[in-house]
């Protein structure tokens, strides 16, 4: 017996966040951006993102954090929608539902999770069959670390962070991730601050670390916590002081590595195993600062389609 499925009438696609284990900033070059060395690493805190053919185009989110989702044109994963369409000349409308777990503005490219995520659902939806490598242009296209969340896993980073070379890894790490509950950090602002605070100094080419890959060849998590290493820190803590107080609470408290997150303000504590992650959350929750503490390993994949897509109806049966 043969069937011929119909298209799907929906697609719904988890795609993870990201923490940078190393990112060093080089030069700001003539585009605006700076020339960057990091090491990105996918962990398991994670958007689910649903297409479903409308009438017209439209993205909406659900969840606590919602409300500092927009709504409209802005919005990354309905950017990435018409940027795929246009690409592919499709002129099917999609209407986006975000489920947001990822902190917003949080140095933990949430907004670039869900561009993938739209790539990967709208890429299934529309039937385009398209292999990763050809999504990633159009993801570089909408943002640096948009290519990095089509794949996942842990990866160098080089340019202004969209050319990736993978990590090899094995095993897991442990993380505690103390987000804050209702500020984040543009982006924009931490990287005009480091400049401030670098004044007339000179920047060379970044590079990452041999140390930190050679720690993560043999998953060896003291010298990762060793490794970790991020030149916006010290102008997140000048934007948001509270969070030295945060680091030092995590390392009173015993930690393998502290470090604040891409841009900030989300702080990942490294941590030995799922115990030490406990205790060290709960610790934290009594401890203060106050924040959102989430436990979470990785490295875990990209964007990747989940469970199978809502009929779009009965399904047809041939012979
Ligand atoms: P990055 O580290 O990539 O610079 P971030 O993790 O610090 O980003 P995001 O969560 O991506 O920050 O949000 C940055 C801003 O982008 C938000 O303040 C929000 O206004 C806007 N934005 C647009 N689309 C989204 C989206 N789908 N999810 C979250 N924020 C979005």
């Amino acid at each position: 017996m043969t069937t011929a499925a119909q298209p799907p009438a929906g697609v719904t696609v988890r795609v993870p966040g990201k923490i940078n284990l190393e990112l060093v900033v080089g030069p700001r070059r003539d585009d605006g951006y700076h020339e960057l060395a990091t090491v990105f690493h996918a962990v398991s805190i994670h958007d689910h993102v649903t297409v479903v053919r409308a009438e017209e185009w439209s993205v909406r989110t659900t969840g606590d954090l919602a409300a500092r989702v927009p709504d409209d044109e802005s919005n990354l994963a309905l950017r990435a929608a018409h940027a795929l369409a246009e690409r592919h000349a499709v002129e099917e409308p999609v209407a986006i539902t975000i489920d947001k777990q990822i902190p917003v503005a949080g140095g933990m490219a949430g907004g670039s999770a869900d561009a993938a995520a739209a790539l990967v659902a709208c890429d299934a939806l529309w039937g385009l069959g398209l292999p990763r490598e050809d999504l990633v242009s159009v993801a570089a296209a909408l943002g640096s670390d948009v290519p990095f969340l089509l794949y996942g896993g842990t990866a160098v980073g080089s340019g202004r962070g969209e050319r990736l070379a993978p990590v090899l890894s094995r095993g897991e790490l442990h993380w505690v991730l103390w987000a804050s509950h209702d500020s984040g950090l543009s982006t924009a602002a931490v990287y005009a601050e480091a400049d401030r605070l670098r004044g007339e100094a000179t920047v060379t080419e970044p590079e990452p670390s041999d140390d930190l890959l050679v720690a993560l060849r043999t998953m060896d998590t003291a010298a990762v916590g060793a490794c970790l290493r991020n030149d916006l820190q010290q102008a997140a803590l000048s934007l948001a002081p509270e969070l030295a107080d945060v680091i030092e609470a995590g390392r009173e408290l015993g930690v393998e590595g502290a470090v604040v997150s891409g841009s900030g303000p989300t702080v990942a504590f490294l941590v030995a195993s799922s115990a030490a992650a406990l205790d060290l959350s709960v610790g934290l929750a009594a401890r203060g600062p106050e924040g959102d503490i989430r436990r979470t390993v990785g490295p875990v994949m990209g964007a990747q389609v989940v469970g199978p897509p809502v009929p779009s109806g009965p399904t047809l049966h041939i012979g």
